[in-house]
């Protein structure tokens, strides 16, 4: 078993005075002042009863409170259950069953919700707030951290089907830090931004990074424009992490300026980059990092470098140093530029879904994770994400990509948002429509038919397209195409 010293002691008895957090608002706090805070706070959930390996879930905005309770709960053992506070209470309360929760620790603002969740799971509940007021419990906190251990489950968006809670192990979280340090690079002026909701495995892993890196984060208690151009532009910020329409309204606010010298990159992740957006940000002189990656995999697992990023624009680059990576159709290995099932394998891969064993004997085979997703590899090894396995549309025995006109589609003024899906046809099997977003009213389905058939083989052009006031998105504001499947249905009726 591997062990190690428990990482926020490490880390306040190695750089104690270095800043942890750094908020706009709320100030700074220290390394030594974040541990001093997440024992006390382990001690104080300790009177509530909270034993080590209990599932304890916070159910939190970004806020320097909920860092300190995620540190906090290492300390006592307990498993830490991130909820995505933009799921329905249904859904929060299905995620509590599924993962045994036995308490809920929310933020401030959320403890009415809060307690309603709780009380039809019949479990407790705490805010930060009411934590605080505890005495402290006198226990022997946790020394030392084994990789092995679960810490968190974070669940998977439930893009394509129900959400599934990944655990992740101190070591997954371990592995994904050190494997993004081998290839960003480790500077001691860097300084992280998070803005993305630490509820997800983005936005945790760089709590991890901060840690074991002894660097400061920026946080935020969400997304703002102004406010992340303002950490770049006047308080140091080197790297952020961000999701397409992020950086597309960050690059809107950028204007005509371009970010200071030592601003080192926009790691793009969570979902397609649309091409568009790419070339937008190359223009810019924005430095972009795709990204792949998957709450199964704790982050990114493939990553294109600052050196490739003109070059190989729209890839998502190679594995990380620890990882391995292969495209896989009906069972077997295939190479160059041929499209498969992307399978992924590596120390940041979670050991499995918990208390699934459909969903693990489904996805693993032989230590190897299989993702879901199409894409294939270059010549030189580069990795193209084509799109979801599940998405994929048949038409006259012809693969259809929905991504591909999906891209095509955002390509075209006066559209601002794209999906598209295949539905049942009598002659073809299936063939693609779209459903679009405009924002220019006279824009008619015959002009966006001829553009595409401008740009895509004939047999890819969607048939129809269906104006849309918004698209149906999930909680992590992720397409959810398969409800556009049962739109057309509907429409239908
Ligand atoms: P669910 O698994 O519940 O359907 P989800 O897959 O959306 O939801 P996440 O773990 O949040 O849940 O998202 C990971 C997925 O996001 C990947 O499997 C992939 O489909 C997509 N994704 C991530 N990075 C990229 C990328 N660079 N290009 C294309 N797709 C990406
Ligand atoms: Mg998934």
């Amino acid at each position: 078993m591997e062990i190690m010293q428990h990482w926020l002691d490490k880390r306040a008895a190695l750089s104690p005075d270095d800043t942890a957090i750094e908020h706009p608002m709320n100030g700074s706090i220290t390394f030594k002042q974040l541990r001093d805070q997440a024992q006390s706070f382990s001690r104080k959930v300790a009177q509530l009863g909270v034993m080590p390996g209990d599932a304890i879930a916070i159910y939190s905005n970004n806020s320097i409170d909920m860092v300190t309770a995620i540190h906090g709960l290492s300390y006592i053992g307990a498993v830490v259950v991130l909820l995505n506070t933009r799921l329905s209470n249904q859904e929060i309360v299905y995620q509590l069953t599924d993962s045994n929760v036995s308490f809920v620790l929310t933020g401030d603002d959320l403890y009415e919700n809060g307690v309603e969740i709780a009380q039809s799971r019949q479990c407790e509940v705490q805010s930060f707030e009411q934590v605080s007021r505890l005495d402290e419990k006198q226990l022997s906190l946790k020394k030392e951290i084994a990789l092995e251990d679960t810490y968190t489950i974070i669940y998977t968006s439930g893009t394509t089907g129900f959400p599934k809670g990944v655990q992740h192990t101190f070591g997954n979280h371990w592995w994904s830090a050190i494997s993004s340090a081998l290839n960003l690079g480790l500077d001691p002026r860097d300084k992280w931004l998070a803005s993305l909701p630490l509820f997800h495995v983005g936005g945790f892993s760089i709590l991890m990074k901060s840690v074991i890196y002894g660097m400061p984060v920026y946080l935020l208690d969400h997304f703002d424009a102004d406010k992340v151009h303002q950490g770049i532009v006047e308080n140091g910020v080197t790297i952020v992490s961000v999701v397409s329409v992020m950086l597309d309204r960050l690059i809107d606010r950028l204007g005509e300026q371009t970010y200071p010298e030592a601003f080192k990159c926009m790691l793009l992740g969570g979902g397609p980059a649309p091409k568009v957006l790419l070339e937008k940000a190359k223009a810019c002189l924005v430095p972009v990092y795709q990204t792949y990656g998957m709450t199964e995999t704790s982050s990114q697992i493939v990553t294109l470098s600052p050196s490739d990023a003109l070059r190989k624009l729209g890839s998502a680059g190679k594995p990380l140093f620890p990882a391995q990576l292969k495209i896989v159709n009906q069972d077997s290995v295939i190479t160059n530029d041929e499209i498969g099932e992307i399978f992924v394998k590596g120390p940041m891969v979670t050991p499995g879904y918990y208390q699934n064993d459909e969903a693990n004997s489904k996805s693993f085979h032989n230590g190897w994770l299989a993702t879901g997703d199409l894409g294939y590899l270059d010549n030189e090894g580069f990795l193209y994400v084509v799109d979801r396995r599940k998405d994929l549309i048949i038409s006259g025995g012809e693969n259809i990509y929905p991504a591909e006109i999906e891209n095509v589609l955002l390509g075209m003024s006066g559209i601002v948002e794209a999906g598209v899906v295949g539905k049942d046809d009598e002659k073809w099997g299936q063939v693609p429509v779209a459903f679009v977003v405009k924002n220019e009213n006279s824009l008619h389905e015959s002009a966006v038919i001829a553009y595409c058939l401008e740009k895509l083989a004939k047999y890819k052009t969607p048939k129809h397209i269906y104006f849309l006031d918004a698209l149906p998105r999930n909680a992590s504001n992720k397409l959810v195409r398969h409800k556009l499947v049962d739109l057309l249905y509907k429409e239908e009726e």
